[in-house]
């Protein structure tokens, strides 16, 4: 078995002269154990057949029971993955953090000075804060890695002799892959056929350019990148077909021997969190000297004691770190990704997240996206008679009628025009449909299946039809070319070509037209005239022409076709606009977000489409011919206006972006192709399409829809706000609380009167509420209104004015209740120690009603709305408020924090210091509802 992978011991002896057998073997066997993707393989010199029967394998493919059993033998075609990051990795990340750092330099000092108390609640907060982010990024890592799975390639092979798409990782050595334009090469191959085949190397041989591949055996010692016989796993097809035996798979591939594994898991970091963690180093400077400055004031001019006064200025700096936003940006980003991907919307990149929050345009194509995809041919266009088609989806069982005649069904044995458009429409098409219990199913471009549909109404037999006429040669359908021809075999004389394709293409290379008698001279306004009729109707236009092979040979060139072809027929074919999209539409306009088309159809049929599907001033679509003669100042001025796109293809789209782009706008782009991919790449978000989408797309996108649907992008341009909500949230809540903390002791020592809150007091604040209280947030759903505001401006700053202003106003307010009540209490004869309690739980009480206010910006939490839809906020409360109970009545608690325990009075008098910081909050967002446009 071992000769299996091991395809020469030294290639340069073995192309001289063919070694006996029992010497291959034997040397061979001395390679063990090297198996597949030995060190010195050269798969890459052997010729064809050799490579077939090394690897046991034939042009038919492996059998299913076959490619089983080497599965079982070599294990699944995927990189072995990095061991991961262990907890104890993760757990020093999250102490390796300035902030962190901060509180773990002032424990330390601290403790140093004696206070053990006051240590022990500085490193509960490093230690809370600690375990709580490590089990938040735990859980966005798998939130990204779960999302990470939904994108596992796919590949095409032969099994049992027929073509099956398969995961990547079930793809065995032996295996023929089939290859196209836009594919991931899944695994390292032998090439048997190639055709125009190049394949993007630069992930393996930092080459820019396509390498060319041909199946010829290149020398053994050729480099990586001059082994032009072989594909290898990961890299891209960039054009033209192919296929190769599988001749290393895993981590025996090129790629699996360079890379060793896969890199870990990606790092949660995106552009938002760059400018957080920069601001939080700022602030943490700030904070320091802060605290240094409350200390020399309580110290020189108040008078406090050096012991007392470095313990507030530990307090006021610890209260003032927001230790507990990092973990809560994070969780905030991956739930917000998971809950995209339930929406069908599948983040490539973190940072499109915050990207999808500012888009201003969304171009979209139409087929798929707007449209469902499900074509069916409505009427056809031959010798002057213009024919009605009727049947459901993709079933072989309607009629076809001649319109102006009004009635009767009419078949291909008595109407010739219609013979020869239904068979060659036939025979240019590579769809098949197939009877799947009582629907009829169809593989393949659903263009051309509702061309094979039609052909089995008017009584064509497709199976015999298709048998009867060999396909020799073909030159695939592609967008940029818009036609597809081929070259068929016929029982009786010469060979076929066969052309379908955009009708002003066609029509430009045909010299006659098939009338009722035959060719007779193509009369070009009659049939435009025809072609507008047709896409008037938004249906969408194929033309279908012939004519005899030029040459005899069995291969068929673009020249071939340049010209001389007779004009057969035009297929006019519906595909119903998605009504998921109608109402996509209307919300992106409501969101201040332009959706504009780019199609490869027909203007008018472009139109027609765009007006069912509510694009706004549709007005003269721009056709990719116009957009091309346009410079740069000219195109930039008529993106502005128009909507829609026509006969663009892709190498259009990517002016489209950068015109869009210099007038300021944030673009999302849709793209299926290999050619759509420096587009996607180019703009500010590029969508792929999941299932129609070629792996090429996939990979320069930054999103991929996983439903092809143009409402998963509106989908997801609402979750990208609403995650961006909740970080804005997140920083609105809890500066302030932070913010009140430290202003409670400073402003003690500032007026110079007893500290209402100790210090160690304070700490303990810090400790229960700093981390746990804001997640909260992360999980909030999103506002009633994310769709109803415009885009967010790209380079807002991180704390917009509104909310500087809310920090401010919330620290402020949030100082009132425990100097009210710590006055109001000794006032009334209570001693220091309940003084303080009561002061301490009416911050916290004001804290945890400040987060039912912070779950909407502006919008009312009164009377019910705040407090209900999130059982997690509830919960933390509940579990804080317990905490508060330990601290308030447990004898050991009492006596660390000097606390003391409160009675009935007391608790109604801070239940009602914090409603009342939570009607102010409430009044001030009415205010602000009213007098200001801030959402
Ligand atoms: P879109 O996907 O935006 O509708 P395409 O680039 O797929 O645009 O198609 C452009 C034009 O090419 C269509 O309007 C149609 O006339 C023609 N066309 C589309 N699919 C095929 C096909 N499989 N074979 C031949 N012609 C096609
Ligand atoms: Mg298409």
């Amino acid at each position: 078995m071992s000769d299996l992978f091991t395809p020469c011991v030294d290639g340069r002896d073995r192309a001289k002269e063919e070694l006996p057998e029992v010497m291959r073997r034997t040397q061979s066997d001395s390679a063990a154990p090297a198996a597949q993707g030995a060190e010195n393989n050269c798969w890459h010199h052997l010729d064809i057949r050799d490579v077939g029967e090394r690897l046991r394998a034939s042009p038919e493919g492996l059998s299913a029971e076959e490619a089983q059993r080497r599965l079982a033998e070599h294990g699944p075609n995927e990189l072995r993955r990095g061991p991961g990051r262990t907890w104890r990795h993760r757990l020093s990340d999250q102490i390796v953090n300035p902030l962190i750092l901060v509180l773990v330099a002032a424990g330390g000092v601290t403790a140093l000075l004696g206070h053990f108390v006051d240590a022990g609640v500085i490193f509960g907060v490093v230690i809370i804060n600690a375990i709580v982010g490590m089990l938040q990024e735990g859980k966005a890592e798998k939130a990204l890695e779960s999302i990470r799975q939904m994108l596992s390639p796919s590949a095409v092979v032969l099994r049992d002799g027929a073509r099956a798409k398969i995961a990547a990782a079930e793809v065995v050595p032996g295996d023929l892959v089939v290859l196209d334009a836009g594919d991931r090469v899944p695994a390292d191959l032998r090439l048997i056929q190639a055709r125009s085949l190049s394949c993007q190397e630069a992930a393996l041989t930092g080459e820019s350019l396509p390498a060319n591949k041909d199946v010829a055996a290149v020398d053994a010692d050729a480099e990586l990148g001059d082994r032009r016989s072989l594909c290898y796993a990961g890299t891209i097809v960039a054009t033209g077909a192919g296929r190769g035996y599988v001749v290393a798979t895993g981590d025996a591939t090129e790629i699996g021997r360079i890379s060793g594994m896969v890199s870990e898991v990606e790092q949660v970091q995106t552009p938002l969190l760059r400018k957080l963690n920069r601001f939080a180093a700022y602030l943490t400077v700030g904070v320091l000297v802060l605290a240094a400055a409350s200390f020399a004031l309580g110290v020189l001019w108040r008078g406090f004691g050096l012991s007392e006064m470095f313990m507030a200025a530990v307090g006021i700096a610890v209260a003032l770190i927001p230790e507990g936003l990092p973990p809560l940006v994070t969780i905030t980003l991956a739930l917000g990704v998971r809950r995209m991907a339930k929406r069908n919307a599948i983040v490539r990149r973190l940072p499109a997240v915050e990207a999808l929050g500012s888009v201003t345009v969304i171009c979209t194509d139409k087929t798929g996206t707007l449209t469902r995809n499900e074509m069916s041919v409505q009427r056809i266009a031959a010798a002057g008679r213009e024919y009605a088609v009727s049947g459901e989806g993709y079933s072989p069982e309607g009629a076809i009628s001649v319109a102006s005649q009004g009635g009767g069904a009419v078949k291909v044995d008595g109407d010739d025009a219609l013979a020869a458009a239904l068979r060659a429409a036939l025979l240019c098409s590579d769809a098949s449909i197939h009877r799947d219990g009582d629907v009829w199913q169809m593989v393949g471009d659903p263009t051309e299946g509702a061309l094979v549909a039609a052909a089995a109404r008017g009584g064509i037999d497709v199976a015999g039809e298709r048998d009867g006429h060999r396909r020799l040669d073909v030159i695939p359908f592609d967008s940029e070319r818009q036609y597809m021809a081929t070259l068929d075999a016929a029982p009786d004389g010469p060979p076929t070509i066969h052309v379908k394709g955009a009708p002003e293409v066609i029509m430009d290379r045909c010299d006659r037209s098939l009338g009722a008698t035959g060719p007779e001279p193509i009369d070009p306004d009659a049939w435009l005239e025809r072609v507008r009729r047709l896409s008037d109707d938004g249906l969408r236009v194929i033309a279908v022409a012939r004519r005899e092979a030029p040459s005899g040979g069995d291969t068929l060139a673009e020249d071939d076709v340049a010209g001389g072809l007779v004009l057969v027929a035009l297929f006019g074919l519906l595909d119903p606009p998605r009504e998921e999209a109608v109402a996509a539409v209307a919300r992106c306009r409501s969101a201040g977000i332009r959706v504009k088309m780019i199609t490869g159809d027909h203007a008018d049929t472009a139109a027609a489409i765009a007006r069912a599907v509510g694009i706004e001033e549709v007005g003269q679509p721009l056709r990719g011919r116009d957009l091309a003669a346009m410079n740069d100042a000219e195109l930039r001025d008529s993106v502005g206006i128009t909507a829609v796109f026509a006969r663009a293809a892709p190498e259009h789209k990517i002016r489209l972006v950068q015109a869009l782009q210099e007038r300021g706008e944030i673009c999302a782009m849709t793209g299926d192709g290999v050619n759509d991919a420096p587009a996607l790449k180019r703009a500010d978000i590029g969508v792929a399409m999941g299932i129609q989408g070629t792996e090429a797309a996939k990979e320069a996108a930054d999103m991929v829809l996983a439903d092809d649907n143009f409402a998963t992008i509106t989908a997801a341009v609402e979750e990208g706000r609403t995650i961006y909500d909740n970080i804005r949230k997140a920083i609105t809540f809890i500066l302030p609380v932070s913010g009140g903390q430290a202003l409670v002791v400073l402003a003690a020592i500032v007026f110079g009167v007893t500290l209402p809150i100790t210090p160690v007091q304070i700490l303990w604040v810090n400790m229960v509420t700093a981390v746990t209280l804001g997640l909260a947030l992360g999980f909030e759903p999103a506002e009633e209104d994310v769709m109803a505001r415009p885009p967010r401006p790209r380079d807002e700053p991180l704390l917009s004015g509104f909310m500087i202003w809310r920090v401010l106003f919330v620290s402020v307010l949030m100082v009132v209740p425990s100097f009210g009540l710590f006055f109001w209490a000794q006032i009334n004869g209570a001693d220091l120690d309940t003084a303080r309690t009561m002061a301490v739980n009416a911050l916290v009480v004001a804290e945890i009603l400040y987060l039912f206010n912070s779950r909407f910006f502006v919008a009312p939490s009164m009377p019910v709305r705040g407090f209900v839809g999130s059982s997690i906020a509830l919960y933390s409360a509940a579990a804080i408020l317990l905490a508060q109970a330990a601290f308030t009545y447990l004898p050991p608690l009492q006596a660390l924090f000097n606390t003391a325990p409160l009675g009935g009075g007391a608790w109604l008098a801070i239940t009602g210091c914090g409603v009342a910081v939570f009607l102010c909050v409430e009044v001030e967002k009415f205010v602000l509802r009213t007098w200001t446009s801030i959402r």
